[in-house]
């Protein structure tokens, strides 16, 4: 605990400045509970108001840059009322409740408190006129935190229901009704089996701002993804700031694309290939184009993966040894499991793609309008001669960067041509999330 925080205590509350902290539950799922500690508040001069809040994980993560795990973290906030913006002024990593792993003073970025979210709840909790004596305040806390126990328990017993009628729990990223905005999307006909949520993690920037309150699980996620993008507010660097859902966009310790360097030369089993010639559909989602075909599979490491869609972006998302190429063909597929895997074809100019044309010349006119194409695509012929590949585990490159993605990139790139790339160009002129941080991967690189 700070100084400041403690000299906060003593200023404002005096009669609980001897005291514990005082955890307020803010929030709680199964993975973990967010608090605010009430005699942490400080208010200063103006509109500014500092708090103390916590972050304690049900299951401890390890810290990539001391390797030691940790379940708590704390976070000194300061919100600004008038402005609602919140900017965090110190992080602590701890082993548990009492440990410090790793303190780090922040520098202060003021960013805007969007309403609905954990932040805009805190951020009204503690910008209320300072009226309210320790006793009554403590007396609120515990009715909200006793609402909130309630409101979850309900929560984590629907899911449950859900989870247990073999639909899947709303947690789950990569589900066959995610809206087909996603580019590396999976959409299947046929519901995939319950599955283990993945951890939410902390993100690393500013837990307040990423955590936003847990609504109802709806039937489907719907629109209820807000809007993101490649560049701007809703660019790869505030993915995990549009939705507690992308958490992994900033926390993720494996995360695509990465720059494929320095891997092991060993011998790969080919891929197996079985795609047919098939009719398709086409949508430019407004992220991609992405192409629906009907059927196809892959098999790999002994499991035969579905193909579910393919699109693009231009440039290449992942990098080979620094070198970035013109566009990618990323294929989705996806196993009985739920597994992912995603075939990824590097394009670079040179000659037309037959392929490629057959698709730029149905392009849907508007976006977000799926087309019905009754011509036949053969995606054998999108595949390079040899396909010798590298592989690596890595994550959805788009919100919300579900992790244990099994990605398979081919090293031999395919021509297409200039004005191919720039028909590509005029719908989609960037759309590639940065490299991420390799932190350790281990990489095959087929010999
Ligand atoms: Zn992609």
């Amino acid at each position: 605990m700070s100084r400041v925080i403690i000299a906060a205590w003593i200023a404002f509350f005096p009669l609980a400045a001897l005291a514990a902290p005082t955890w307020q539950v803010i929030s709680s799922d199964q993975s973990k509970r967010i608090e605010i500690d009430r005699t942490s508040i400080k208010r200063e001069d103006g509109n500014k108001v500092t708090a103390l809040g916590r972050v304690v994980l049900e299951k401890e993560i390890v810290d990539a840059k001391s390797g030691s795990p940790y379940k708590v973290i704390e976070a000194t906030t300061r919100y600004d009322c008038a402005a609602r913006s919140a900017a965090t002024l110190r992080r602590v990593f701890k082993k548990n409740e009492s440990e410090v792993l790793r303190d780090e003073e922040q520098k202060p970025t003021d960013l805007p408190v969007r309403s609905g979210t954990l932040d805009d709840k805190v951020l009204r909790e503690v910008c209320r006129p300072a009226k309210a004596d320790a006793r009554e305040v403590a007396q609120k806390a515990n009715e909200a935190a006793g609402q909130l126990k309630q409101a979850n328990e309900a929560l984590v017993k629907k899911e449950v229901a859900k989870a247990e009628k073999g639909a899947l729990p709303k947690k789950i990223a990569i589900t066959p009704e995610h809206p087909p905005a996603d580019p590396v999307e999976p959409r299947a006909a046929k519901p995939a089996p319950a599955a283990k949520a993945p951890v939410v993690q902390p993100h690393a920037t500013g837990w307040m701002v990423a955590v936003r309150e847990k609504k109802a699980p709806a039937p489907d996620h719907g629109h209820a993804t807000p809007h993101w993008s490649y560049e701007g507010e809703g660019g790869p660097e505030n993915w995990h700031r549009l939705d507690p859902k992308n958490v992994l966009c900033a926390t993720g310790q494996r995360q695509s694309p990465i720059d494929i360097r320095d891997g092991i030369r060993v011998d790969l089993e080919a891929i197996k290939f079985d795609y047919k010639p098939s009719a398709f559909r086409i949508v430019d989602n407004g992220h991609t184009v992405q192409v629906t075909p009907y059927g196809g599979t892959i098999t790999v490491g002994g499991k035969t993966y579905e193909l579910v869609q393919f699109h693009f972006h231009k440039p290449a998302e992942e990098k080979v040894n620094g070198r970035s190429f013109d566009m990618v063909a990323h294929l989705v597929h996806r196993s009985d499991e739920g597994k992912l895997a995603v075939v990824a074809v590097l394009l670079e100019k040179g000659a037309e793609h037959p392929v490629i044309q057959t698709l730029w010349n149905n392009l849907p006119l508007e976006r977000n309008v799926e087309s019905s194409v009754p011509q036949s695509i053969d995606l054998m012929a999108l595949l390079p001669e040899n396909r010798n590949y590298y592989t690596y585990m890595g994550s959805l490159t788009t919100p919300p960067c579900t992790e244990g993605v099994l990605w398979l990139v081919l090293k031999q790139p395919v021509p297409v041509s200039s004005e191919q790339v720039a028909i590509f160009a005029r719908l989609h002129r960037h759309n590639a999330r940065p490299v991420q941080p390799p932190a350790g991967r281990l990489i095959k690189d087929g010999r």
